[in-house]
């Protein structure tokens, strides 16, 4: 099928570049493999994007971004693009059972959660191991759980866990909590709340579900085994870009890297978003990456004419 855009990846960047794409006049696809919104969409409440004096659900933020996007006549696919590459002057991009070409392109794919990479991790995934409190949450109410990870992300979603669990350990590997002191200020005094810093997860344990976690305090070298149900992990964000790596340069933690236009080193392929090589990951930085992607595409697409 043949676009003037294509844009793999629908989280806010791509969203919004989709808008911009539209309005600007191109015939513009944006394909994407899970729900709409990314990470953003997993977020259980969101209260520093502009325009939401008393913050929005991530849910509903994801929802109405979508919203806008359909109403300019931009097509959502649902697929997972495995390859993209270029020909005879046009981006193929190919999923499973399709292939979208266009002469401009935007990579807003966005990262995924790291993992901590000790023993019980992936066995037990999905049977009390997630990476989504938004998502999961609600299936522990009552349980102790532990959160992996004292950043934004771990005091925001563990606190969103609150309203259903019985307690919430947080565990840190770094002397510190790492978050804004806003989150954490309103998490410390809390009863049903523990903080462990200086730790490391030495394994998650259980049989048919997560049972327990083991941790070691790296000053002492103790040990401890913490009985929880479940264990939520916000240790970080990496970026798959292993398909990108012939066509894009990246960072030396493979992020696309990309000018002031979000031009890739690619005529026409252009990134937008948490994917990129920068300082600040947030919704309305991938928006207004996505923004000025899909101006630049539209600029770029004039000069061939
Ligand atoms: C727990 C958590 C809390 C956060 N809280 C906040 C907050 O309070 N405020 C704030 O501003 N920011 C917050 N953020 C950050 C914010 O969500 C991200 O910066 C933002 O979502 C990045 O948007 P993006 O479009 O670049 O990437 P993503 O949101 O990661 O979207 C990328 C999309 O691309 C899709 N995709 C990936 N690979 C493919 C493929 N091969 N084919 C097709 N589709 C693909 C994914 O499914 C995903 O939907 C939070 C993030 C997390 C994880």
């Amino acid at each position: 099928m043949s676009h003037d855009l294509v844009i793999i990846g629908g989280g806010p960047a791509g969203l919004t570049a989709g808008i911009y794409g539209a309005r600007a006049g191109l015939q513009t696809v944006i394909i994407e493999m899970a729900m709409p919104g990314g990470h953003a969409a997993t977020t259980h409440y969101i209260e520093n994007y502009p325009g939401f004096p008393d913050g929005v659900g991530g849910i509903e933020l994801a929802e109405k971004i979508k919203q806008q996007v359909l109403r300019f006549g931009v097509e959502i696919i649902g697929s997972e693009v495995k390859a993209i590459s270029k020909k005879n002057g046009d981006f193929v991009v190919e999923t499973d059972s399709r292939q979208f070409s266009a002469p401009a392109a935007i990579i807003a794919i966005g990262t995924n959660w790291r993992k901590l990479d000790v023993p019980g991790e992936s066995e037990l995934r999905g049977r009390g191991v997630s990476y989504c409190a938004t998502c999961d949450g609600p299936l522990f109410k009552t349980r102790d759980v532990a959160v992996i990870g004292c950043g934004n992300s771990g005091l925001q979603e563990g606190k969103f866990l609150l309203q259903f669990v019985n307690r919430v350990t947080f565990v840190e590997f770094l002397p510190d909590v790492t978050a804004d002191k806003i989150l954490y200020d309103r998490l410390k005094g809390e009863e049903r709340v523990d903080f462990l810093t200086n730790q490391e997860v030495l394994s998650i344990d259980g049989t048919q579900r997560v049972e327990s976690i083991t941790v070691r305090d790296r000053g002492t070298g103790m040990q401890q085994t913490i009985p929880v149900s479940g264990i939520f992990i916000y240790v970080g964000l990496e970026p798959n870009t292993g398909m990108l790596s012939d066509i894009v340069d990246l960072d030396e933690k493979g992020f696309v890297i990309v000018d002031a236009r979000m031009r890739t080193r690619e005529p026409g392929l252009f990134a937008a978003g948490d994917i990129c090589s920068k300082a600040i990951r947030q919704v309305v930085t991938a928006c207004a990456e996505g923004a000025t992607a899909a101006i630049s595409a539209y600029h770029y697409l004039e000069t061939m004419k």
